[in-house]
């Protein structure tokens, strides 16, 4: 599914966010930024180790605390199609989504796009952020998520493309609902 806002297209997909060859993919890491399960092992596996070893700087430069949920940081792609991996964390939610879990997890969305724009990055892939381990309820993390890319592309009308790349059908159909319900109330 596909839709258009100025020049920006949001398209919805199935697939694994580690092979699509948009300039950027975001990672749903930890605040650790030392790798992890689900999609942030993925990216780290294929992407090859001087992803981590970036991160490790990140780490000891800027935050040694570890990075805060709904932030977001960028390193360089390493053997990925992708020039660079937006490393964003999202609240742990334990099935719950209440104002603050859609902030945070809003916020991690936005300042992943803006740091995109800030590296010259046109086209950026997402994958669903916090709705594995994190556990948020997947209907309300793509209404943020789609909510956070349609106000960023509102205000700043940059981006060629935003993908979101689904790992499976049912979270597809969520993303689907919630882009059919948003583009209702434009
Ligand atoms: P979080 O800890 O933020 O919940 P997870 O990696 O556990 O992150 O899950 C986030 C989403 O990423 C889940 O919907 C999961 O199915 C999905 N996912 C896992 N591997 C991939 C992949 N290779 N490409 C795209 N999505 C993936």
């Amino acid at each position: 599914m596909e839709y258009k806002i100025g020049k920006t297209r949001i398209i919805l997909k199935t697939g694994d966010i580690t092979e699509e060859d948009t300039q950027a993919i975001v990672n749903a890491a930890n605040s650790t930024l030392m790798g992890g399960g689900g999609v942030d092992g993925a990216i780290h596996r294929k992407g090859g180790p001087s992803i981590l070893e970036e991160c490790k700087k990140i780490r000891e430069k800027e935050y040694p605390e570890g990075l805060p949920t709904g932030e977001a940081v960028i390193t360089t792609g390493g053997n990925l199609k992708a020039k660079y991996v937006i490393h964003t964390v999202g609240p742990v939610c334990h099935g719950k989504f209440t104002e603050r879990e859609e902030k945070l997890l809003y916020n991690a969305y936005y300042n992943s796009l803006k740091i995109a724009k800030e590296n010259k990055v046109k086209t950026i892939s997402f994958p669903s952020i916090s709705t594995g381990a994190y556990r948020c309820p997947i209907y309300n993390a793509a209404k943020t998520a789609i909510r956070a890319a349609v106000d960023f592309i509102k205000k700043e009308n940059y981006l060629e493309q935003i993908r979101f790349v689904l790992f499976t059908e049912e979270i597809y159909e969520k993303y689907a609902e919630a882009l059919k319900e948003i583009i209702d109330e434009i």
